[in-house]
Parts: C-alpha cells; sequence; structure tokens
C-alpha cells in the first residue's frame, strides 16, 4: 500500500466517520465476505429498560426488585443497569449485596438478607438443575419471541420471576444490512443472547444468518470457525466480550462509545453509532485497495 492512498483514506474516513487505526486491515478488506454483527450495543442500542415482571404465584413484586436491584448494582451489565433503574423507581433505592460474583455471559449472583439471589438467564437456571414455573416459562417463550432478552430471578432454589428488558435496535440498522448485501456480503448476527430473541431481531434488520447463545469466550471461536471454512470476516462489535473477535477477525470494527477493549482491538473506529458507516467502510477500503493495486 502506497503512503499516498493511505493518507487518502485516512482522510475520506475521517469524512465518513471512520478512524482507521490498522492500515494493515484495509489490505484483509477487499476479500471481505462475511460480515459479523454484534447484537447487544452493536445493532441494539444497548440502553435497555424493563418491559415487563412476571412473579411466580404467591411472591411479591417488591421482594422481587429487591432482590435482583441489590445483586444487579454490582454489575455493569445494561441488563443490571435496567433492573437497578426499576428498583431504585419503584422501591427509592436498593440494598447492598454480598459476595458479588458474575457468571460470565450468564448472570450474577450474591448475597442479599442472608439469602442466595441469582440473575440470568433461564438456561444458567436450569444448569443448575432449578425448575422453572409453567406461568415463568410462558411469560418468556412470548417475551423472547416479540425480541425481548429476558431473564429469571431465584432466591435460594426457587426461580421467583422472569423479567423481560426491551432494547432497541438502531434505526440505520436494517437499511446498513441491505446495503451489505448489496456489497455482496453474508451477515451473521452474533450473541450471548437467546436464539429466539437473536432470530427476531435478526428479522428485523434482515440479517442472514444467527449465531447465539455464544458465551464471552466462544466468540473469538466463531470467528475462527468462519475463517476455518473459508471466509474472510468483518466483526463489527462494541462489548468487553467482543474484544477477541475483533481481533481474531480479518477486520474489525467497533463503535467508539463501546467498551475499551473494543476500541483496543479493532482496525477502524466507527465515530458516529449510525450503522450506516459499516457499509461505507467496506467500499472505503475496497477503493483504497483499487488505488493502490
Ligand atoms: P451479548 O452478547 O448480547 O452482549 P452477554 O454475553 O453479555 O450478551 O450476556 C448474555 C446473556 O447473559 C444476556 O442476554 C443476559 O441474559 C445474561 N446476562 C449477562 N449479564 C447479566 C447480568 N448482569 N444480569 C442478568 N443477566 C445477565
Ligand atoms: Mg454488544
Amino acid at each position: 500500500a502506497t503512503p499516498t492512498a493511505l493518507l487518502v483514506a485516512s482522510g475520506r474516513g475521517a469524512q465518513l466517520g471512520v478512524f482507521i487505526k490498522g492500515h494493515q486491515a484495509l489490505e484483509s478488506a477487499r476479500a471481505i465476505d462475511t460480515i459479523v454483527l454484534d447484537k447487544t450495543g452493536t445493532l441494539t442500542t444497548g440502553r435497555m429498560s424493563v418491559a415487563g415482571v412476571q412473579v411466580a404465584e404467591g411472591v411479591a413484586r417488591a421482594t422481587v426488585l429487591a432482590c435482583a436491584g441489590a445483586v444487579e448494582n454490582a454489575s455493569e451489565h445494561s441488563v443490571a443497569r435496567a433492573v437497578v433503574d426499576l428498583a431504585r423507581r419503584e422501591l427509592g433505592g436498593v440494598a447492598g449485596v454480598e459476595d458479588f460474583r458474575t457468571l460470565s455471559g450468564l448472570g450474577v449472583r450474591g448475597r442479599v438478607g442472608g439469602r442466595d439471589v441469582t440473575v440470568g438467564t433461564v438456561r444458567l437456571m436450569r444448569a443448575e438443575g432449578l425448575a422453572v414455573p409453567a406461568a415463568l416459562e410462558q411469560a418468556r417463550s412470548g417475551w423472547e419471541a416479540r425480541g425481548h432478552t429476558t431473564v429469571a430471578v431465584a432466591i435460594g432454589t426457587e426461580v421467583v420471576a422472569v423479567l423481560a428488558l426491551s432494547d432497541t435496535v438502531r434505526p440505520s440498522a436494517r437499511d446498513a444490512v441491505r446495503e451489505l448485501h448489496a456489497l455482496g456480503l453474508r451477515t451473521v448476527v452474533l450473541t450471548g443472547d437467546n436464539a429466539v430473541t437473536a432470530r427476531a431481531v435478526a428479522a428485523e434488520v434482515g440479517a442472514g444468518e444467527v449465531i447465539a447463545e455464544v458465551l464471552p469466550a466462544g466468540k473469538a471461536d466463531v470467528i475462527r470457525r468462519l475463517r476455518a471454512e473459508g471466509r474472510t470476516v468483518a466483526m463489527v462489535g462494541d462489548g468487553i466480550n467482543d474484544g477477541p473477535a475483533l481481533a481474531g477477525a480479518d477486520l474489525g470494527l467497533a463503535l467508539v462509545t463501546g467498551t475499551d477493549v473494543a476500541v483496543g482491538a479493532a482496525d477502524l473506529i466507527l465515530m458516529r453509532s449510525d450503522l450506516a458507516v459499516v457499509p461505507a467502510a467496506v467500499r472505503l477500503a475496497r477503493a483504497t485497495l483499487t488505488t493502490i493495486r
């Protein structure tokens, strides 16, 4: 790559809202045939709010919110922020938590008022051998089919509630995906969230493939697997758990509003949260190579 071509690319990138960190990545961009898009915080804004609370029979909503709010107050996750917001609004505050632990990609756990409280995926509850009451299961499947992320709350060994979280698909997502397809790319939604919710969001934005329920450490494995299949892969992400996948992709793109880990691992930084920048970056990389060659 000639320095002049790259300088031109940098200038044009700045105009588009793309900061080019790794010039080398522009070289591989020519062959990109697959673009993997993180769901939460990338295709969506990641600013979640609690859209519904279904409690088990005989369980008080205030108890659920007090317990869940206390544990989530120690977590930084977007699910956690939504739960704490609701607890604060309805109860006026949140209690403290002891022995807090993060179960990466699955949930959180701690002791509140001497009781063990777990907030996390239904998959986690099942893995722990906890039964989910039928009424809660029913609420969960309805919410997930509509694209909501759901989490269950357990106090001790009893699953006492399921919460629905609503996130907002970025208004630019659908057009961006359509343009990526027009550029001949295959689109894949990659997420730690459950498959039903992921498919609903993928359908909303028109993405072609869905790889869901991937634990944080597994995202990089997915990229490796796609590359092993002979695909040339770009990854777009924002989260801590996207870092290794961004680094392992042929081209890593991070939202500037994302975590330091994501921004640090990416080759291109998207300076605006408008996803139209993604196909623009692909076009820029291709144009730069045409100039170079
Ligand atoms: P994503 O790939 O969508 O960013 P994560 O890997 O961070 O997802 O989390 C996967 C799933 O684990 C979430 O959809 C949520 O159900 C659950 N989870 C993660 N962190 C928490 C938390 N602090 N509280 C409750 N559930 C959580
Ligand atoms: Mg994310």
